[in-house]
């Protein structure tokens, strides 16, 4: 099931949701419970939330990994101000 990057509007919170391609009911906040949630059309990469390759080694000894997350925090954020928000 692919899972997609959404973000509440009320509390601002971006979260991940799983669920079919065709599933088109409204998402929930899991934070606030608000159903007034828009998709973000940004990639985060899914290696900061699943260490499938390095189940051993902590996550920030990963190459690179702080600074894609750091992207995706931008991506994140700029989807955001694209939308008039401001997180
Ligand atoms: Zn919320």
């Amino acid at each position: 099931m692919p899972s997609y990057d959404f973000a509440c509007k009320s509390c601002r919170k971006a979260f991940e949701v799983r669920r079919r391609m065709s599933d088109e009911s409204p998402v929930t906040c899991p934070k606030c419970a608000s159903e007034d949630t828009i998709q973000l059309f940004v990639t985060v990469p899914t290696m900061f939330t699943r260490k499938i390759d390095h189940p051993d080694s902590p996550l920030d000894d990963l190459p690179g990994a702080e600074k894609m997350r750091k992207q995706a925090d931008v991506a994140i954020h700029r989807a955001l101000k694209d939308m008039g928000m401001n997180p």
